[in-house]
């Protein structure tokens, strides 16, 4: 991995100059919470100063830049007894900076389900493909993230440049021979003692002030052992069923497609929509017959695609610890509490 140093406002040129003509995308402070927090959302930007690289964390994650939460799949059209298709894959640049940690591994979950099985899915990989990720690092711990507990607090690929913030100037991760052609538009400079240090003292400032974990060691047998636990009808009782913790999370990627026909029989569309398994009808099949009816079971399906069947297909849980499930969850319900209910039972 090579590392440089960029001067604070050789980054906002960087943007302002020599990405103009490109849509870039950044946390936009969009309101406040009631107590007064700034809250952030990933959007479009026309200049640098519109953005804010010191956020906590973004509501929603970045997940909606490569897998939308609707997308049309194709389009047909019906003449004279002949039909035609049309499918387009999105492939215009796009900036995608402020990531962090967090989001960046999400990113490279997501890599492994739609980019590296054996069937990728193109629809992705054309936004994957055409978004240059600039990363940057948290200066602290956001509140409730649990991401250390994950090994998702660092970032090792997945990005094109990654950031820290070192005082005036920011130390930079290149990741990728094309991060590296755009940062040498803004004279990076080779990395002094002293910012190596600084870059050192920083990182484990940022890993000590962490408050929440989880241990996740063992957590798939666990997760077995404990398939009728009291704990999911606990939480499950709790649970509206509303899918905001799926629509929130940066690797939730279940979907339903449905097939939409216009009146007059001459035009069709497949459409794909990001759904979520806590929603009720998840699991219902042709014929009415509905395989997880109940609350709790729709709550653990979630815990054991994340903590336990994730685990089996690729090695590592797809959760990233960032919370921004229990952040949404208006009963309350988030990853710390229910796994720290089921390991209490052993
Ligand atoms: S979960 Fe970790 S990486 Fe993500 S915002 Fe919080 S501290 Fe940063
Ligand atoms: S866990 Fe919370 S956010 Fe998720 S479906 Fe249940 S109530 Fe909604």
């Amino acid at each position: 991995m090579i590392f440089k140093t960029i001067a604070k406002e050789d980054l906002k040129k960087l943007f302002d100059v020599h990405l103009k003509d490109i849509e870039c995308v950044g946390p936009k402070q969009v309101a406040a919470s009631g107590g007064g927090q700034p809250i952030y959302q990933f959007l479009p930007f026309e200049s640098f100063d519109e953005i804010n690289l010191d956020h906590e964390k973004t509501e929603y994650s970045a997940k909606t830049y490569f897998i939308p939460f609707r997308e049309t799949l194709s389009s047909f059209k019906f003449n004279n007894g002949d039909w035609t298709q049309e499918i387009n894959y999105r492939k215009q640049p796009r900036v995608l900076v402020g990531l962090h940690p967090c989001d960046i591994n999400a990113l490279v979950k997501l890599d492994k389900v739609f980019a590296k099985d054996f069937f990728p899915y193109p629809y992705y990989l054309s936004r994957r493909k055409n978004t240059f990720v600039i990363g940057i690092d948290c200066e602290k711990p956001c509140s409730d993230g649990f991401c250390s507990s994950l090994s998702a607090d660092v970032v090792t690929h997945g990005f094109d440049l990654f950031l820290r913030d070192i005082g005036d100037k920011y130390f930079v991760k290149v990741g990728t021979d094309r991060g590296f052609n755009l940062l040498n538009k803004i004279n990076p400079t080779d990395i002094t003692p002293e910012e190596r240090k600084t870059y050192r003292k920083k990182t484990k400032e940022f890993l000590a002030g962490f408050e929440k974990t989880i241990r996740v060691e063992n957590l798939p047998n666990t997760l077995d052992i404990e398939f009728e636990s009291g704990g999911w009808k606990k939480w499950g009782d709790k649970c509206l069923s509303c899918g905001s913790c799926s629509m929130v999370c940066p690797t939730c990627y279940c979907y339903g497609v449905s097939e939409q026909v216009s009146m007059d029989f001459k035009k069709a569309e497949k459409v794909k929509q990001l759904y979520s398994c806590n929603l009720f009808d998840f699991a219902q099949v042709a014929g009415g017959y509905n395989f997880r009816p109940a609350r709790e079971t729709r709550l653990k399906y979630r815990y054991y695609h994340q903590h336990r069947g994730f685990v089996e297909s690729f090695g590592e849980p797809m959760c990233v610890g960032c919370n921004r499930c229990g952040r949404a969850c208006l009963a309350n319900i988030n990853p710390v509490d229910v796994i720290s209910d089921l390991q209490m039972e052993l």
